[in-house]
């Protein structure tokens, strides 16, 4: 016999499993990957995209940073396989190549290369336009997802109860849903519906690190690169620039450019030349005189990094969320955004099955925690820089400037290059860097190191 806790549990299954159906807006990476979480539960799952979806993998309008250098931290990838089973094995089949960071890619951290040895962990070289395509393409397989490109969503419906949203305005007409996923990205509108509807704003993060992105890609040849997959040059406070060198499908290198505190790249040769030669190493400017580029370099303008704190809300009106970038948007130089929005569409994938009235608390609290993992290491490395305004804290003085040695230790002992790999692939928490035993190889190798310097 079913005891009365067993039937409202019940009770609850069916709201979330029966006839119900879910409207995620934007059918980006965040959007796409939070409907194939949805599809396990709702009977109906439809995504709204106010841009036109193309058919081939192209970049997009609505999505002005799909035209830049895009990497796929290996966590990331691993949660695109968890969701789609095959996912990076058909991205290989397409021409994404496969290395070990530590030992096919250059990282040229603080002005000198992390230590090669086999790290054991994987990473994937793929546009950003491949990634998307691929996740639209399988989530548009999906027996109960819907995808509805050229429809904009205008804003969000207010229940009878005052407590519940019940679906969204279009610019004709609304659709009516048991669930929102907001997945707009940077600049949705859905706190200020919400803000519009009583709720007060949440509280912000924000770190400005004044990043400007220059993208363009070149013909890829073996003898490039030493015969080595990849490059990555990290900007450190004597260097506020850096650069990334990834392999992508056709044959192509994705070349990004950066500066920080507003120094632009330029899109010309000759300036692209002159900023590249101002690196530390001189393999990012003979790459871009040697190879023949395929297209024009493209630039933007980062705005800031920043991260919405719904988690510190009390109250939340139920039967709506707010996931990816439109939740927490990060520096993008960290190549995070992804890997923390199918993060995220994992969690939201378990929390469906349980209390829907909890669900927005359950799910920021839960978000938040995977947030916290990569701000802390991408806003907490931008706190290096003593151009970027923001608090600092005596712990986080005290743990930039050990990263400082562990960095340059990781230039000798191969154990903390593969330690601090695993964390910026988020495989780890940055706690992994702290322990006594890297403390200890840390203090021993960048003595070694500032013994060698002098
Ligand atoms: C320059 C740059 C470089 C980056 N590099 C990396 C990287 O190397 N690695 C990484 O992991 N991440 C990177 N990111 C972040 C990454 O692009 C995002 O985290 C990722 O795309 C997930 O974003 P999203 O799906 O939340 O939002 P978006 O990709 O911005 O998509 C939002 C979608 O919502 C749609 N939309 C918005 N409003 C409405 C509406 N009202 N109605 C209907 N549709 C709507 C938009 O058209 C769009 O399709 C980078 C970001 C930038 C800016």
């Amino acid at each position: 016999m079913m005891t009365n806790l067993n039937v409202v549990r019940a009770e609850k299954r069916r709201y979330m499993a029966g006839t119900k159906c879910a409207v995620v807006i934007g059918a980006s990476i965040a959007g796409l990957l939070t409907a194939r979480a949805l599809s396990e539960k709702f009977e109906q799952v439809i995504v709204l995209e106010h841009d036109s979806l193309p058919t081939t993998p192209v970049s997009r309008k609505k999505v002005p940073q799909s035209r830049q250098l895009h990497v796929l931290l290996a966590k990331g990838a691993q949660v695109l396989d968890e969701l789609f089973p095959g996912f990076t094995d058909d991205l290989v089949a397409a021409g994404a190549v496969r290395s070990d960071p530590q030992v096919d890619t250059t990282y040229c951290l603080d002005g000198h290369p992390l230590a090669s040895a086999p790290s054991g962990i994987t990473t994937l070289g793929i546009s950003r336009p491949y990634v998307e395509y691929e996740i639209r393409r399988r989530a548009s397989e999906l027996p109960n997802v819907e995808i509805r490109d050229n429809v904009e969503v205008t804003g969000i419906v207010l229940g009878d109860d005052h407590s519940t949203i019940t679906g969204v305005n279009l610019l004709n007409g609304s659709v009516s849903a048991d669930l929102v996923v907001d997945a707009g990205g940077r600049y949705s509108q859905a706190l200020k519906w919400l803000n519009e509807l009583g709720v007060p704003m949440p509280s912000c993060s924000q770190v400005d690190p004044g990043v400007v992105y220059v993208t363009r890609h070149y013909q890829r040849e073996r003898h490039h690169l030493d015969g080595r997959n990849g490059m990555l040059v990290v900007p450190y406070p004597e260097c506020p620039r850096g650069a990334g060198i990834v392999p992508v499908e056709g044959n192509r290198w994705a070349v990004v450019l950066f500066g920080l505190f507003d120094v632009d790249p330029g899109t010309t040769d000759s300036s692209m030349s002159k900023f590249a030669e101002s690196l530390p190493t001189p393999a990012v400017a003979k790459l871009i005189r040697d190879a023949e580029p395929v297209d024009d370099a493209v630039r933007m303008r980062y705005p800031s990094s920043r991260w919405w704190h719904l988690e510190r809300q009390r109250r939340h009106l139920h039967g709506l969320l707010v996931v990816g970038d439109a939740l927490c948007s990060f520096n993008p130089t960290y190549g995070q955004g992804i890997s923390v929005a199918a993060m995220e569409a994992m969690t939201l994938r378990d929390l469906i099955t349980g209390d829907a009235e909890r669900l927005p608390a359950k799910f920021y609290q839960a978000a938040a925690k995977i947030i916290n993992i990569a701000w802390s290491l991408s806003a907490g490395g931008d706190m290096r820089f003593s151009q970027i305004k923001g608090k600092r804290t005596t712990s986080g003085k005290v743990i930039n400037s050990y990263l400082n040695r562990y960095r340059l230790a990781a230039g000798t002992d191969p154990i903390l290059g593969k330690a601090f790999l695993e964390t910026a692939n988020m495989l780890a928490p940055a706690a992994k860097l702290l322990t006594p035993a890297k403390i200890a190889r840390t203090l021993r190798g960048s003595r070694r190191a500032t013994r060698i310097a002098e």
